[in-house]
């Protein structure tokens, strides 16, 4: 076998976060593809500190390789066939260390490990690998051993996933490493040519944090678990709450960021919060709260729930404690008040299905980071900007990150908001729109409008999460939100009615569509829509919805040549779970949507590695638009995935199956696992999942079996995922400014019958981190209106990906 590329090794540190795993699967998986030997280190920095004591028991399980693989490479074994499995990924995966068979990992902290060892990964949370806080790596003695350790197995390459300490621990180790190298080399440690071999260590950081408290990334690996995990709690309270009338203060973690704080705020509907970033303005802020609990107890509401960050304070630092705002609450106001300190349990659990993709495209890009990297490249830290991943300087970014820490020391908060992205500012600019109840700030009786609000198509998450922002926000300003139920429909049969602040509260936890929708778009009668339009003196409109909405938007921006009623400010909030909008990456409920399809394939995996040897083809909805089957199949490692956008064939079913006799005659004997193949519902009329499931039982034999499970309706999920709530807040109140906007264009124009301009019908989008706005006309060139779906799509090069980390190329 020739040398590897690379001797790669990754360790978990400082505190666990969810995607851990993850992060070792990609990284192991990558590495392996490319060409390195892959290693792990158990325990963070301490497991390379105490190094092996124990000589290496290494007996690859040599794998019978089926004819045609060695064909295929002309008799040369692959890198994968090479590093299948080394047998220690269960060892790792039980926690003890030990195993009934006699392998131990006693003594042994850096473990080398194969494709195989680290299967199925990803589903499970904290760190398999073991993390941990060490002392003695922080001194030089301590790092002289680690770089010992790491020599001695030849290792010349370290991928670091932890948070800004364990990434500063990072940077220290390898700009001291030709140092360490000498002082080994004079102690005679290791020999010259071991020290010229290792005259650099390339080093990568991947931030794993669930407080999201890193600068230069929109997201650490973690923090989307973490609010998932707070807003299952607060929806389990806000339940008991509204029963007893009792109000909740909630501690949540973050210590120098208010990140989970703000968006469970948002996501949950909480009527105050407290950051570190932003302490409350007002002296003493306890008159504020109290003054604005008061308010929403008067109108009727029946519990309170504020949010509390570990580390909140006010203005002069002094911090700010859940169990005093329990004392403030009660004696002040008089509620029965509870405190629930959520602690660790927002560490725990499966990891939602962002903290399994994210770390998965971050894994990757760190080992590519690795091969490329040279004595003169910095260490990098690979974040995420823009939905894109990103490789930023790694000593910039702690830096940053400690800045804002500084600042909030220095009680200088402008700057600590400054240091946070525009999402920071637009979630929490949504939380006070939608939270406080103040009827003073309302807009000048002109300004005012009469909005239109409508859900379109089929129900996604976060359609009423967005509703309810918008009618909060109405109300604030002095509008009048008024409910159109049940689509264009409901219109024609006048279901129109005004909506309440207190009304809505409730809504950001709930599932399907309060209004109620349908898919009959307004063509069904322009005319006589455009009567109803003008009857009710509608302002301004907003859809929710998926491709109808879309369509209906055109529809109606096309009637303005016949109907002065459709002269007014229109937008389309793209709320679907197909993700089919063009234009934007996401729409609302696509999150939801991935995390119910996580959520399902993982009972469906366990149930089909159960039994063995079993390929379950899991068919998905979407339309023809392959997004959520493709996401789907990266966020579960799936092996195979069928999209409408890519087809199927004779050949590729051809290539299926062989892949899948190779990888099944490949598994440990009695130790195959259930597979998963996800298929599109659109991907094929001739190729069904029936046609497959079968097609796979019969070539499948002696090696494996088929059934399939169609996910269906359950795709649109029950409850909507935090992100789907806290992205339909921020987006809809930038619609209700943009229709503010044209509505007070509109207003300057001296004749009474209104010219609306083309960019006042318009689809909001996110591009990037940006939200952008997209004439409707501009829309339909980027649309392929037959297969209702953009043109192109930013996720397509993600199947690529599926297939590298199944190893489909490697042994095909
Ligand atoms: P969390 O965000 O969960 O606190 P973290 O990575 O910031 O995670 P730390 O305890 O700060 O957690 O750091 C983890 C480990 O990284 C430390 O126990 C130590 O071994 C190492 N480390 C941190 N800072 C340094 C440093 N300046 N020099 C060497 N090692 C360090």
């Amino acid at each position: 076998m020739s040398e590897p590329r690379m001797k790669l090794a990754v360790l978990t540190s400082g505190g666990d976060s969810a995607g851990m795993n993850a992060v070792v699967r990609a990284v192991v998986k990558t590495g392996i593809i490319r060409g390195c030997e892959t290693w792990i280190v158990r325990e963070g920095y301490e497991g390379l500190v105490r190094g092996n004591t124990q000589v290496h028991a290494i007996h690859p399980e040599p794998p019978t390789v089926p004819a045609a693989v060695k064909h295929a490479h002309g008799g040369q074994a692959s890198n994968l066939l090479s590093n299948l499995r080394f047998g220690d990924g269960d060892l790792l995966r039980d926690g003890t260390g030990d195993h009934p068979g006699g392998r131990s990992l006693k003594g042994r902290y850096i473990v080398r490990v194969g494709w195989d060892d680290v299967r199925g990964w990803f589903a499970e949370g904290g760190t398999l690998i073991g993390t941990a806080r060490s002392a003695v790596f922080r001194t030089t003695e301590g790092r002289l051993a680690a770089a010992n350790n790491m020599i001695k197995e030849g290792i010349d390459a370290l991928v670091v996933c932890g948070g800004d300490g364990s990434l500063s621990g990072a940077d220290v180790f390898r700009s001291e490493w030709p140092k360490l190298v000498a002082e080994l080399r004079s102690q005679g440690k290791i020999t010259e040519e071991q020290a010229a071999k290792h005259g650099h260590l390339k080093i990568v950081g991947l931030v794993g944090s669930i407080d999201n408290d890193m600068s230069m990334t929109d997201l650490t690996i973690g923090a989307p678990t973490a609010l998932h995990r707070i807003c299952e709690a607060i929806d389990n309270i806000n339940s008991t709450a509204a029963s007893h009338s009792r109000a909740f203060v909630l501690e949540v973690m973050g210590r120098h960021c208010g990140w989970l704080a703000l968006l469970a705020g948002v996501s949950s509907g909480a009527d105050f919060i407290f950051i570190p970033e932003r302490p409350p303005e007002a002296n003493p802020w306890e008159d504020e709260m109290c003054a604005e609990i008061q308010r929403h107890r008067e109108i009727g509401k029946r519990k309170t729930i504020v949010i509390v960050a570990e580390g909140a304070h006010d203005a002069n630092l002094q911090p700010i404690r859940a169990d005093y705002v329990k004392d403030v609450l009660t004696e002040r106001l008089g509620l029965d008040t509870r405190v629930t300190t959520l602690g660790h349990t927002q560490r725990g659990g499966r990891p939602c299905a962002f903290d399994r993709i994210l770390p998965t495209l971050q894994g990757e890009e760190a080992v590519k980071a690795l091969l490329e990297a040279t004595p003169e490249t910095p260490s990098y830290m690979i974040g995420v900007r823009e939905n894109k991943i990103t490789r930023v300087p790694l000593m910039e970014a702690v830096a940053m990150t400690r800045a804002v820490a500084e600042a909030i020391a220095a009680k200088d908060f402008a700057k600590a908001m400054s240091l946070r992205d525009p999402e920071f500012h637009q979630s929490l600019e949504g939380f006070f729109a939608t939270s406080a109840l103040y009827k003073e700030k309302q807009l000048a009786h002109y300004k005012r409008m009469r909005v239109a609000i409508m859900h379109m198509g089929a129900p996604a998450g976060g359609m009423n999460a967005a509703t309810r922002a918008a009618v909060r926000y109405c109300i604030r300003q002095g509008h009048r939100p008024l409910a159109i139920h049940n689509g264009f429909r409901g219109l024609l049969d006048d279901n129109i009615h005004e909506l309440s602040w207190l009304g809505v509260d409730g809504w950001t936890a709930r599932g399907g569509s309060e209004l109620g929708t349908n898919r009959t778009l307004p063509d069904v009668d322009l005319g006589a829509v455009a009567a109803r339009f003008q009857e009710h003196n509608f302002h301004a409109l907003m859809m929710i919805g998926g491709f109808e909405a879309f369509n209906a938007l055109l529809i109606l921006d096309n009637g303005r040549k016949h109907y002065p009623a459709f002269h007014i400010p229109m937008v389309h909030l793209p709320a679907t779970i197909s993700n089919n909008v063009p234009m934007t990456e996401f729409s609302l409920g696509s999150d939801t949507s991935l995390n119910a399809l996580v959520d399902a394939c993982d009972s469906i995996k366990q149930s089909a590695s159960a039994s063995r040897n079993r390929v379950f083809v899991v068919e998905t909805q979407g339309g023809k638009c392959g997004y959520i089957a493709t996401m789907g199949a990266l966020a579960t490692g799936a092996c195979i995935v069928y999209t409408p956008e890519h087809g199927m064939d004779l050949d590729t079913l051809r290539a299926d199956v062989k892949f899948l006799k190779i990888r099944y005659g490949l598994d440990a004997k009695g130790r195959s696992e259930g597979r998963l193949v996800i298929r599109n519902e659109a991907s094929s009329t001739v190729y069904t999942t029936d046609v497959i499931t079968k097609m796979f039982k019969e070539e499948g034999g002696e090696l494996f079996d088929s059934r399939s499970a169609s996910l269906g309706h359950t795709l649109q999920g029950g409850v909507p995922s935090p992100m789907d709530r806290a992205r339909a807040a921020r987006l809809s109140l930038r619609c209700m400014a943009f229709l503010e906007e044209h509505h007070e264009e509109l207003q300057k124009q001296p004749s009474k019958v209104k010219q609306a301009p083309p960019e006042s019908a318009a689809v909001i989008t996110i591009q990037g981190s940006a939200i952008k706005w997209v004439p409707v006309q501009e829309m339909l060139q980027h649309a392929d209106m037959k297969n209702r779906r953009g043109k192109t799509a930013w996720w397509e090069d993600i199947r690529g990906l599926v297939e590298d980390l199944v190893g489909r190329s490697e042994l095909l």
